[in-house]
């Protein structure tokens, strides 16, 4: 018995040592052309993909990993633009500001991180935390902890008293002088002084926060909180220093500085005119939905003290508007780059966002592409992510159902590889074949 563990546990960890793995797959979405194709073999070396050809390629030679998919849908990895990957908000997320390390902060980040991978998500852009999300991403990419690849904000900029001013709702004597160090911007000459911050710090992207906010503990969740001067000058900036800028915005006022500002993406859009949505497409600004939080947050709002008082009406508010702005931006035209805000709601339920996406009227192909080939060129890296072709990383999924006829069998991943590495796969179906090839 002890030498069937011995070999079972050797047979999951050959991957690592083989060279090559053959994904045999049943159905496999092509996020270029929109078509589902049938009986294909992905033949991947190393962390990148060697190519795909038609039918089963099963090897005689057993250094090479045969993985099972026959049964199954095949896609690339899929990219969540919008996650704080640091935290996940619950009844006491206004005290853990006070209570919680950073070293408590990284533990829950590496548990948050394991569970988006796991549910399918190979890439996330975390548009906010502390800063310990720039050391989630350095511990994911040395392999010491298991992750989605990360494209981080770091701490988010703010006005005094905006929406991610980290000191809001203190008392008085623990507010201090929150700087552009802090990720608080009151000029120019700040907007600058913190984009530059960010840069020395490590962070990816930038992130504003245009406009109020629904979690924050200020009154307004949609009052414009950046002059367009600032906003300028944090999007020169972030250009010089090859990094795009995302806004979260809810009202129309500070959303419309923010996109003739010139960010690329906004998050939420929840008061989003249709004056803005041409704005938008003019200057190929793209909007990030985020339906599952708006869907939360008004869910929740409901429970009798889940968030602060002063919460409650902005949550009422503003959640149920989001996925009809989001309709209206799709039929308009507006370019839709998938992203939901996990860690407002649980992580590892982003997929949930693709039926909310459909309900609204976006064919399931188009959000499947909006989650893979759109956000891949969104980080520049069209031609390493996104799709499952020749000279691609090797970022690939699977799910059970064909999405275009069941688009919920997104919400239940069954196979992840990122990277070259296998982190989820039906055991049994593996060792099937492994065992198979042994005897014979
Ligand atoms: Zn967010």
């Amino acid at each position: 018995m002890k030498k069937l563990i011995a070999a079972v546990v050797a047979l999951f960890f050959i991957q690592f040592l083989n060279a090559q793995t053959h994904l045999l797959c049943g159905k496999l979405v092509d996020t270029k052309s929109g078509k589902i194709e049938s009986k294909k073999t992905v033949i991947v070396e190393g962390n990148k993909i060697v190519k795909v050809i038609d039918g089963y390629l099963i090897p005689k030679n057993t250094n090479i990993t045969v993985v099972d998919l026959k049964d199954k849908v095949v896609m690339p990895g899929l990219i969540d633009f919008h996650v704080h990957i640091e935290h996940e908000y619950d009844k006491k997320t206004q005290l853990k500001r006070f209570i919680l390390d950073e070293a408590d902060i990284a533990f829950n980040a590496a548990k948050f991180a394991s569970i988006t991978l796991q549910n399918g998500f190979t890439a996330v852009r975390d548009l906010g935390g502390t800063g310990v999300n720039i050391s989630l991403r350095k511990a994911i990419d040395a392999g010491t902890i298991e992750g989605p690849r990360v494209f981080t904000a770091g701490k988010s900029i703010a006005t005094t008293g905006g929406h991610a001013d980290p000191t809001n709702g203190s008392a008085r004597h623990l507010i201090g002088n929150p700087g552009p160090k802090e990720g608080v911007v009151n000029s120019v000459e700040d907007a600058k002084k913190a984009v530059r911050q960010r840069y020395k710090n490590g962070a990816d992207c930038i992130k504003i926060t245009a406009t109020g906010g629904v979690l924050s503990v200020a009154k307004s969740g949609d009052n414009p909180q950046f002059t367009i001067e600032e906003v300028k000058a944090i999007c020169e900036t972030a250009r010089d220093y090859g990094m795009h800028v995302a806004a979260h915005a809810h009202g129309d006022v500070g959303m419309q500085r923010a996109v003739l500002g010139g960010v690329k993406t906004i998050e939420h859009g929840t008061y989003m005119s249709d004056e803005t949505m041409e704005i938008m497409i003019k200057n190929d600004a793209y909007l990030v939905p985020t339906i599952t939080a708006g869907k939360e947050v008004a869910e929740k709002a409901k429970v009798k003290g889940f968030y602060p008082d002063i919460v409650v009406p902005k949550a009422l508010a503003v959640g149920p508007q989001i996925q009809g702005t989001f309709a209206r931006a799709y039929k308009k035209g507006v370019g839709i780059a998938f992203g939901t805000d996990a860690g407002v709601f649980p992580h590892g339920n982003n997929g949930k966002e693709f039926k909310y996406m459909v309900e609204a009227g976006m064919p399931a192909m188009e959000t499947i592409q909006s989650a893979t080939i759109t956000n891949a060129k969104l980080l520049k890296m069209e031609n390493e992510l996104g799709q499952i072709k020749g000279g691609f990383l090797a970022d690939i999924i699977a799910v059970n159902d064909d999405p275009t006829k069941k688009i919920e069998t997104m919400e239940n991943v069954v196979f992840v590889m990122k990277n070259g590495v296998i982190y989820k796969y039906l055991m049994l179906k593996y060792l099937q074949i492994h065992l198979f090839k042994l005897i014979n």
